[in-house]
């Protein structure tokens, strides 16, 4: 779980996935209210993580013979699943950090 860089106070699960659902570059730590950065190597972690889903829906029916839509729906619950396992990834920064 990601810690705090100014409080050093541990978020929890449903701290850290309500921070997330916010579509802002910051996050406010919910103990001492100060805006908190995903790190660099976190972002970049996510984003793979994020794009893992996609060769399934393209290239899995192709090699199994599976139907694009099974496929889809897998898809849809992989990404699910990534995006509840992406709290225990997160790092936090104080400062924002450059993307590379
Ligand atoms: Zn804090």
């Amino acid at each position: 779980m990601p810690t705090c860089q100014n409080c050093g106070k541990e978020w929890s699960w449903g701290e850290t996935m309500k921070s997330m659902m916010r579509i802002r570059i910051s996050m406010e730590c919910p103990h001492c209210g100060e805006r908190q950065y995903q790190s660099a190597t976190s972002r970049t972690r996510s984003s793979m993580i994020g794009i893992l889903p996609i060769p399934l829906v393209f290239i899995f029916p192709y090699i199994s013979g599976m139907t694009v839509w099974i496929a889809l729906i897998l898809a849809i619950i992989l990404s699910a699943v990534m995006v509840s396992i992406m709290p225990f990834f997160l790092k936090l920064a104080s400062k924002e950090e450059p993307y590379w």
